[in-house]
């Protein structure tokens, strides 16, 4: 017998941890960070401690007490005041492997806490968008994966100091000992996202992962829900993130985000500000072909620039950084005089090759002609308005996803405060979702047909027990699942 536990993100959106055991074969789906848990403790000036490895989040049960799971290096504090429930780090580990389904935090971030040596697998997109956002971003204890640095050293050595995690690119099926993993690409809001179907002599499980029906990669989520229905499925774990939403009306697809956006183009006067994650490719294109159709240069910051390189290297069909509409923005950092020393970090220099020097535009440059620029603000890169000044007639389009979590929420208002403070309108709200729909979800789980279907990623799994009373079996976190 072997049985299925749902650690993490059952019923609630984000943070999925499950594990599989069969007869043989023990692995984890994901291993990701709980934003939602995290935000009922942490916030901007308080953090988990570094100085205390994974103790901080254990105890507030933001990572499971899995025996042998974590670094070797983050669980010592904790031990040397004896935790039994952890391990040291050294005993023979409690799984073979990870399948990570795509290349967001809530679904990969955690990986970096577990232990080096177990064997990290993920789709070659997901694992480039990963290690390019990692590159461009400071090593964060919280989300570094290729390269984390150990907490039980002060040497000053790079192979002393520095750790990485055995990462493997799956594009076809893993057979482990008696299972054979499958991956399917599926559409979501980053390329390189998949779902799982995994064949054991115990069961045939399915694994959804986050996906949707009405994006522009529509058919790859249908090939997986073929191929899931004909494995013949004991088990289908399935998000449901949108079953909330009972009015179909806020899943715009994306040629209906790029309508939208045109009228806003149309009647702009002043500089174009919008807000979405590079990653995700349709959402790019969209905002792209808006900036060429009405003649402005798309400025992105660097650390975007940095993404889309790598990008267009995996063949993800973005323009290069050579695009003639593409244009860069420079923002002022430490000393606040541009000069070089202010941008000494490897991958500032990696890009500052690769780009037109003449095409790096600071906040004075934008400010001269405002009307000719769309520029990509993350929520992060407000203060840059404080440079630019966008004049009367500017406008700022929020293009990225529902806020799923409380801290989300509060940032909007922030958002509002910002937009207020410089004159500007409220903000445009312009979004496909990135999950499928509530009557999609319904139509992907009567078509694959399993004989169980777990809802996990959803604050609404009573949703498909309504409406498919037999099959569906409600998961709370911790809870076992034999199979
Ligand atoms: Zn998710
Ligand atoms: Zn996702």
């Amino acid at each position: 017998m072997g049985r299925i536990i749902i650690y993490d993100g059952a019923e609630e959106i984000g943070g999925s941890k499950i594990l599989v055991e069969t007869g043989k074969d023990k692995f984890l789906l994901d291993f990701g960070l709980n934003y939602k848990r995290r935000g009922l403790y942490f916030e901007e000036f308080l953090n988990p401690r570094v100085a205390n490895g994974i103790g901080d989040l254990y105890y507030l049960g933001l990572i499971p007490p899995i025996k042998g799971l974590y670094r070797k290096d983050l669980t010592k504090k904790l031990c040397q005041n004896g935790n039994e429930e952890l391990g040291k780090g050294d005993e023979p580990s409690p799984v073979d492997c990870i399948f990570v389904s795509h290349a967001h935090f809530d679904h990969s971030a955690y990986i970096s806490m577990v232990r080096e040596d177990i064997p990290i697998f993920a789709s070659s997109t997901t694992i480039a968008l990963l290690k390019a956002m990692e590159e461009s971003g400071a090593t964060n204890f919280e989300t570094s994966m290729f390269k984390f640095i150990k907490r039980d050293t002060t040497s000053s050595k790079n192979e002393e100091k520095y750790g990485t995690h055995d990462i493997r690119s799956i594009d076809s099926s893993v057979h482990l000992t008696e299972s054979v993993v499958s991956p399917f690409s599926v559409d979501h809001s980053v390329p390189g996202a998949v779902g799982f179907v995994i064949q054991s002599p115990q069961a045939t499980i399915v694994y959804s992962g986050d996906l949707r029906l009405h994006g522009k990669r529509r058919k790859d989520t249908e090939k997986f829900v073929h191929s899931a229905k004909e494995s013949k499925p004991d088990f289908f774990l399935v998000e449901g993130t949108n079953l909330g939403e009972k009015e179909s009306g806020e899943f715009w697809t994306e040629q209906r985000v790029y309508e939208e956006a045109n009228e806003v183009f149309k009647k702009s006067e002043g500089l174009i500000i919008v807000n979405f994650s590079i990653r995700d490719v349709d959402r790019f294109l969209t905002f792209y072909e808006l900036a060429k159709a009405y003649g402005r240069k798309f400025v992105l910051t660097l650390r975007d620039a940095y993404l889309l390189k790598a990008m267009r290297e995996i063949g993800l069909g973005v323009p290069g950084l050579d695009d003639p509409s593409i244009y860069f923005y420079l923002e002022k950092r430490r000393s606040g005089t541009y000069c070089d020393e202010d941008y000494r970090e490897a991958w500032f220099k990696n890009i500052f090759t690769v780009i037109d020097s003449g095409k790096l535009l600071k906040a004075s440059d934008i400010k001269k002609n405002e009307k000719e620029f769309l520029i990509i603000l993350r929520f992060f890169d407000l203060q840059e308005l404080v440079d630019i000044q966008p004049r009367p007639g500017s406008v700022y389009i929020h293009s990225s996803s529902e806020a799923h979590t409380e801290e989300q929420t509060i940032d909007e208002t922030r958002l509002d405060n910002w937009l207020k403070a410089f004159g500007l309108p409220p903000k445009v709200h312009i979004h496909a979702s990135g999950h499928a729909k509530r009557e999609d979800i319904f139509g992907i789980i009567q078509e694959i047909n399993a004989k169980v279907v777990l809802p996990i990623h959803t604050e609404h799994s009573e949703e498909i027990k309504k409406q498919f009373p037999d099959r569906v079996r409600i998961v709370k976190n911790f809870d076992i699942v034999n199979i």
